[in-house]
């Protein structure tokens, strides 16, 4: 029965999304504060529901992410040194 309840509450008043997850600077992933369901920006920046093949595409991109930022990062480090 308190599954239901959100269910009805994001029916009558809409989702509530916050975001939970900045996977890039331009893709993020929500979650309803209500109802825990998922979304998900896409390539063309439309917001869609978290699939697990979505899910799968954001931790790829986020690997790709961080790895790019660790290595400007490196750069600086590396041209303050020298
Ligand atoms: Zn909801």
């Amino acid at each position: 029965m308190s599954a239901f309840i959100p269910t009805v509450y994001c029916n009558l008043f809409g989702h509530d999304y916050k975001v939970t997850k900045k996977v890039t600077y331009h893709v993020k992933e929500y979650t309803c504060k209500h109802c825990k369901k998922q979304l998900t920006t896409n390539s063309n920046g439309n917001l869609i529901e978290l699939t697990p093949k979505f899910r799968e595409i954001n931790a790829i991109l986020e690997r790709i992410h961080n790895s790019r930022k660790q290595r400007s990062k490196e750069k600086l480090i590396t041209s303050s040194i020298y």
